[in-house]
């Protein structure tokens, strides 16, 4: 069924490589007589059929046997550090005929950030009817065509999973508890909008102990997303005992009464914002 596609809009859009299917990686499973997959490499494997900036789809059987195909959607988050692989997935059955037409219209071409595994390769592995048992964790090693993929997502791969939430105020997806404001899970990008914006906890003088208390808090401080706000970093204190840190970030804000500044809590230590 599969010599009867076309492969269309498709043909040549991911990024080819002469790569792994010519070099025939350990992961590629081959029939033994007894008809049982031998799977050579330990753990499992996935290839990847496609991705774009919000899902990953994968798949751990290419066989035909079944007439379907099962393609786990990963959720991706976009991160000022970088794309996060979420710790959670779907599964999605495909018939087979119709596999590549899936990939070519949930990946599609119109969408800059969109994927697609080259499709002749995904071919071959259906063709010798590839499975591997699902892998403990879907990693850059346990990806069989970790070499294709594009290199936000090679690299997000290779970092621990995260457990995604949606922001509460752009609904995309962002990684849990990095970026509370309000009680509220935001991404990066509206956290510094709204703490270190024009209405966020801006103070002139010395902090108390009891601002101490309130600081607000984050994972990280962006320095791009500051200076879009007209916010500079003036200090960043870590690596030291918090009464001492306290003292530091004292002695510069009684040096600098007139401006406001705001002290936010992340990494280990304070870091000092000064409204430019
Ligand atoms: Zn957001």
């Amino acid at each position: 069924m599969f010599d009867e596609f076309r492969y269309g809009a498709g043909a040549g859009r991911g990024t080819r490589k002469q790569g792994w299917t010519a070099t025939q990686p350990t992961g590629i499973s081959e029939r033994s007589s007894d008809d049982r997959v031998v799977e050579p490499a330990a753990g499992g494997r996935v290839v990847v059929l496609g991705g774009n900036r919000s899902t990953l789809a994968i798949a751990n059987s290419l066989s035909p046997s079944a007439g379907s195909v099962t393609a786990h959607l990963i959720p991706l988050a976009s991160t000022p550090l970088g794309i996060a692989v979420g710790d959670t997935r779907q599964e999605l059955s495909i018939p087979l005929s119709g596999l590549f037409e899936w990939i070519d219209r949930t990946f599609s071409a119109e969408d800059e950030h969109a994927f697609v595994a080259p499709l002749r390769d995904l071919e071959l592995l259906v063709r010798v009817g590839w499975q591997a048992p699902f892998p403990e964790r879907v990693d850059d090693r346990s990806v069989l065509n970790i070499e294709d993929l594009p290199e936000d997502i090679a690299d997000a791969l290779a970092r621990p999973q995260a457990s995604l939430v949606q922001c509460g105020v752009c609904r995309r997806l962002c990684v849990a508890d990095q970026f509370v404001w309000k009680e509220k899970q935001l991404c990066a990008w509206d956290y510094h909008a709204q703490a270190f914006g024009r209405r966020g906890p801006w103070h002139e003088g010395v902090y108390a102990e009891r601002h101490f208390e309130t600081l607000p808090s984050c994972a990280y401080v962006v320095h791009p997303l500051l200076a879009e706000l007209n916010v500079d970093v003036v200090l960043m204190v870590s690596g030291v005992d918090e009464p001492l840190a306290r003292d530091v970030v004292n002695r510069l804000l009684e040096g600098d009464q007139q401006r406001p500044h705001m002290v936010v809590m992340s990494e280990g230590g304070f870091t000092v914002l000064r409204e430019a």
